[in-house]
């Protein structure tokens, strides 16, 4: 227990020697103000994540975890949602190189909206301010590959397959196409068929974009 504390209390020295060097000001930028960021802004933001991530620059484990904890407890700012696969390989938090109350992350197998999706999201935009929505495809998605097959499944799985297969069909059967090309076509289905977020991107200037990241590179490339 000594030990732990002593421990603890270099790191919380360490850290606040940091912050004081401006080292990890980033941090504090991406937490605590995101609220003024435009949509363009945060999307920006997201994926200089990402190109710290990739170059393995990360500064996100340097933030003193235990103050963000606390400060989140009562509210959450978040700057950006993250509409992902299910996939174990896609750690969304970890990619773009955030912590504790950055992101708002829904996730559900093929990235897809459903009512339950576009509840969530709306709910990160309208109550808790979210800028930038990025719908994220990745390779070697194994909802999208299993709904190009259209092979027979056990129990539900198969209910995946009518909300992926009308993004895909002009893929024709080419595995990494059908990927950007269902991000892009969930991304259009949430920015139309959610009149609070169609609002917001009018009104607000948020950001709706879909992309598609690499599990070999860690690299996230935009869609058009
Ligand atoms: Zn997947």
């Amino acid at each position: 227990m000594r030990t732990a504390m002593a421990g603890e209390w270099t790191r919380r020295q360490f850290v606040a020697g940091l912050a004081a060097a401006g080292v990890v000001a980033r941090g504090g930028v991406a937490a605590w103000a995101q609220t003024g960021l435009t949509g363009e802004a945060a999307l920006r933001e997201l994926m200089a994540g990402n190109e710290r991530y990739v170059a393995g620059k990360m500064s996100s484990f340097q933030e003193d975890l235990k103050i963000l904890k606390e400060k989140t407890v009562s509210k959450q700012e978040p700057f950006a949602a993250v509409l992902s696969c299910a996939d174990s390989r896609v750690p969304v938090e970890i990619i773009f190189d955030q912590s504790i109350g950055h992101l708002f992350v829904t996730r559900v197998a093929g990235n897809m909206v459903t009512p339950e999706i576009i509840a969530s999201l709306e709910y990160g935009v309208a109550v808790l301010g979210v800028k930038a929505i990025l719908v994220m495809g990745h390779s070697n998605c194994g909802a999208i590959s299993a709904s190009i097959a259209a092979k027979a499944v056990p129990g539900q799985i198969s209910v995946l397959y009518q909300h992926l297969m009308p993004g895909i069909a002009e893929a024709k059967g080419d595995l990494p196409q059908a990927i950007r090309m269902n991000a892009a076509y969930q991304a259009k289905l949430l920015a139309k068929g959610s009149t609070v977020i169609a609002k917001a991107i009018k009104d607000d200037g948020v950001k709706v974009a879909s992309g598609t990241y690499d599990l070999g590179t860690g690299k996230v490339t935009l869609g058009d």
